[in-house]
């Protein structure tokens, strides 16, 4: 299968710059430099409507979305409304919506039923802080976090996860391959079915390619490095 590479904009880019960056993206698809790679972008909800990727190979996630597809909910976002706006994925559970908005797993779970109801894949960002880790429960905490998520699908292989260890992120350093492969490999099993596994956490065009040679390891989730052109473009060009 081929890999897959999810770019997480989070609040970095303006409407104007989310298109730019995607006008350059599509060139880079017309002149056939994706180097085999899916590419899933997720831009704000706001600049949504300006990224047309129908005619594209690009697929498009959003960073969020709410827990029903209608109802009193102010400030929520329906999968459904999503879905209109060429959103195939939504990407759910993000470590910053679990610590900033103190999401916890049976809202996510909630959120994951939404997107499913209104078509929407599932990216489901499991992850733990450093001193879950230093305590030794990485198993303990994301085996919580990957049931709660199982717990809202009839088939696993719905969903795609998103192994995000908390202390990774926008810090510079990733986890070592080998290791982020164990915890995708117990993700795996946790599933029980073929379910797609990506990493995340300080993702770099100098990492990319040892994360991908993991056999586990089926695709990343870039933040930081993922908001300007350049940075991207050479993700992609040393994922294989
Ligand atoms: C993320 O946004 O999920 C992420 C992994 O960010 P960064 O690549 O900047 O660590």
């Amino acid at each position: 299968m081929k890999p897959f590479i999810i770019a997480n904009w989070k609040q970095y880019l303006s409407i104007k710059e989310s298109a730019k960056l995607f006008a350059q993206l599509l060139q880079l698809d017309r002149d056939s430099k994706m180097n085999g790679v899916d590419l899933i972008i997720a831009p704000s909800f706001v600049a949504l409507p300006v990224l047309d990727a129908a005619k594209t190979k690009i697929k498009i996630a959003a960073q969020d979305c709410g827990a029903t597809l209608v109802g009193a909910h102010t400030g929520a976002v329906s999968p459904t409304d999503l879905r209109i706006l060429g959103a195939t994925h939504v990407i759910l559970g993000h470590s910053e919506r679990r610590a900033e908005y103190f999401e916890t797993d049976a809202l996510i779970a909630e959120k994951i039923k939404a997107a499913r109801a209104a078509k929407v894949t599932p990216i489901v960002c499991v992850g733990e802080t450093a001193a879950e880790r230093a305590a030794k429960k990485t198993r303990v905490v994301v085996g919580a976090q990957v049931r709660a998520a199982l717990s809202a699908v009839k088939d696993p292989s719905e969903l795609i996860f998103a192994y995000e260890p908390r202390w990774a992120i926008g810090m510079g350093t990733a986890v070592a391959p080998e290791d982020a492969a164990q915890i995708h490999a117990y993700i795996k099993d946790l599933a029980n079915a073929p379910v797609r596994v990506c990493y995340g956490g300080s993702v770099s065009p100098e990492n990319i390619a040892a994360l991908l040679a993991e056999k586990n390891i089926d695709g990343v989730l870039i933040g930081g490095a993922s908001a300007k052109f350049a940075s991207l473009a050479a993700c992609i060009k040393n994922a294989k």
